[in-house]
């Protein structure tokens, strides 16, 4: 079972999204499961006081070191650690594939203006950021994150096959695709995908992920041309 693990200030937010549809189903069929942890819970003084102004000044409150390693200590297992921030590496698939094919992720949701450095060093955690914008907590990214990685666990989506050729597979974005109707507001449908042949099928789609590819993603393109040779 595949066991994500959140520290967070806000344990209202879970499940969230994660408890419809596919996500939920799959929870209740023990593909997945999710314990969230409240920091708060771990807090030092009478107070319960989980965060602090940042020494040189500047605005806004940080996230304590203490707290969170207390939290971190009681809370341990041998899945990866990683914190939500703008300053981490980038989520990519290749990332998403990797968490998917670990035993579990455990998440630390930073608030406010995040956490003290010292936690992460001392710990070793990996931060991850889910793009270039500034969240105001790291819940909707831990949401985000899990979204991409449980799709890809066996047994969650119906159609395993239709994973092989998403976007991002192979450096390519996916070609387009259409349903019914066949003629639609005077547009048709490519008249090779009502063919049955399905080589050509094959061929066109390759082609229009890659003149897709080419155009929106240079930067994808090029690594798709690298691998290829
Ligand atoms: N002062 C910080 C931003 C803090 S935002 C800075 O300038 O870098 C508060 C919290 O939201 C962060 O601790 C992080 O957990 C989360 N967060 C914000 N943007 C994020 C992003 N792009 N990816 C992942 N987590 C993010």
């Amino acid at each position: 079972m595949w066991s994500a693990k959140i520290f967070t200030l806000y344990p209202e937010f879970f499940p969230g999204l994660l408890d419809m549809g596919m996500y939920k189903r799959a929870r209740e069929k023990n593909i997945w499961k999710l314990d969230i942890v409240n920091i708060r819970d771990y807090a030092l003084d009478k107070h319960g006081s989980v965060d602090d102004k940042p020494f040189g000044g500047g605005r806004g409150m940080l996230m304590r070191a203490d707290v969170i390693d207390h939290c971190l200590i009681n809370n341990q297992n041998n899945n990866p650690t990683i914190y939500l921030s703008p300053k981490g590496k980038t989520l990519n698939q290749d990332m998403v594939k990797n968490f998917s094919l670990q035993n579990g992720l455990n998440i630390l949701c930073g608030h406010f203006e995040g956490v003290d450095q010292r936690v992460i060093e001392k710990n070793n955690i990996e931060e991850i950021s889910i793009g270039d914008y500034v969240l105001s907590g790291g819940e909707t990214a831990a949401t985000v994150l899990l979204d991409s990685v449980l799709r890809l666990l066996p047994g969650v989506l119906g159609a395993e096959g239709s994973l092989q050729e998403e976007s991002f597979n192979d450096n390519l974005l996916e070609y387009p695709q259409y349903t019914q109707p066949r003629e639609w507001e005077g547009k048709k449908v490519p008249d090779v995908l009502l063919s049955g042949n399905h080589a050509e099928i094959k061929h066109w789609r390759l082609e229009q992920s890659r003149s897709i590819t080419q155009r929106l993603r240079p930067d994808m393109w090029q690594k798709y041309n690298k691998n290829k040779n």
